[in-house]
């Protein structure tokens, strides 16, 4: 079968170096002229092969990297062919695919098809579309901020994302008629607020990226939807500082007991634990609760520290500053 070299430029009246933008206005430009609602019944069928061919050249050539292809194979292209063979008539000979019901518009020819593949014409045929390529739907990154407290727990996390979901109007295809489609202004999607379930680990870290197969943006023609990607942001805490998968608090304590020891309260994730605090303990020493920390990917836990910050009361009475007066001798 001898496949026609098909000439883009021509069919939209561009020159071979013409910048995207001019070949978008030669697009819409021709495409209103020969939009087949435009025109006399008798001339309808004509123009809907015209319109056919300007949206081809324009599928091809507003796109760089079908460009680009088209480009190096075009003026190689008869060497390509077997010698042509008698020409047949009627449509067959225009090289397009007849198109269905209501979708007197759409159709690839025999070069599109073998330039570009199969997949280039299968999900125009079926959903009516300009871009026909049945390709997994793109993936999508959301961030899912965590609060310490909730990346202890891990599992079935509710959350609200904003998601890409096929434009409605244009049904993905970015178009309608020979306009780019207003409501997503031809990016063939839109977003919108959409709340799913998301499964966590007991092992989370700040800047983790979690897949949901499937979550992500969808297809356009009955391919696997894309997958959904949330990086987590774990929320400053008030109390904690992180680091790996151990914590860090300030334990908070006055000289008598730094000097002679006791028991303090020190804040943990899951409220606050009383520990021993040995006798002269001096500011900045790092009192470790083992098992009080992150998660760990073991499923074990990290450590939570506690540093010792040694403070003075607000406000001293008599007894107090005869009490310090007598340290202060006793000390020196
Ligand atoms: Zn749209």
């Amino acid at each position: 079968m001898t496949i026609e070299f098909k000439d883009y430029y021509a069919v939209l009246g561009v020159k071979k170096d013409a910048p995207a933008d001019e070949i978008k206005q030669a697009y819409r430009r021709m495409a209103r002229q020969h939009h087949p609602d435009l025109h006399l019944d008798k001339d309808k069928a004509r123009a809907a092969d015209k319109f056919k061919e300007i949206n081809e050249a324009y599928e091809v050539l507003s796109d760089p990297d079908k460009r680009a292809k088209y480009d190096q194979i075009g003026p190689g292209w008869d060497a390509l062919q077997e010698p042509a063979p008698p020409s047949g008539a009627g449509e067959e000979r225009r090289g397009y695919h007849q198109a269905g019901p209501g979708e007197s518009f759409s159709g690839f020819s025999d070069f599109f098809e073998t330039l570009f593949g199969e997949a280039g014409t299968r999900g125009f045929a079926e959903g009516g579309d300009f871009k026909g390529d049945p390709r997994k739907g793109p993936d999508v990154e959301a961030e899912l901020p965590l609060s310490l407290e909730d990346s202890l727990h891990g599992g079935d996390k509710k959350i609200s994302i904003l998601a890409p979901t096929l434009c409605s109007l244009c049904r993905g295809s970015g178009r309608r008629g020979n306009c780019f489609c207003p409501a997503c202004a031809g990016v063939g999607e839109t977003r919108q607020e959409k709340s799913i379930t998301a499964h966590l680990p007991g092992f989370i870290r700040d800047g983790m990226r979690l897949r949901l197969q499937g979550q992500g943006g969808p297809s356009t023609h009955g391919a696997a939807p894309g997958d959904l990607f949330l990086r987590i942001r774990l929320l400053p805490h008030p109390l904690f500082k992180v680091s790996g998968s151990d914590l860090e608090a300030v334990a908070t304590v006055m000289p008598w007991e730094a000097s002679l020891g006791g028991v303090i309260t020190v804040p943990t994730l899951e409220g606050p634990v009383r520990i021993r605090l040995p006798a002269g303990t001096h500011a900045g020493r790092r009192l470790r609760i083992a098992g009080k920390g992150l998660g760990k990917e073991s499923g074990a836990r990290g450590d939570l520290h506690a540093v010792v910050r040694i403070d003075i009361p607000g406000h001293t009475n008599e007894r107090m500053e005869k009490l310090y007066r007598e340290l202060r001798e006793a000390g020196s």
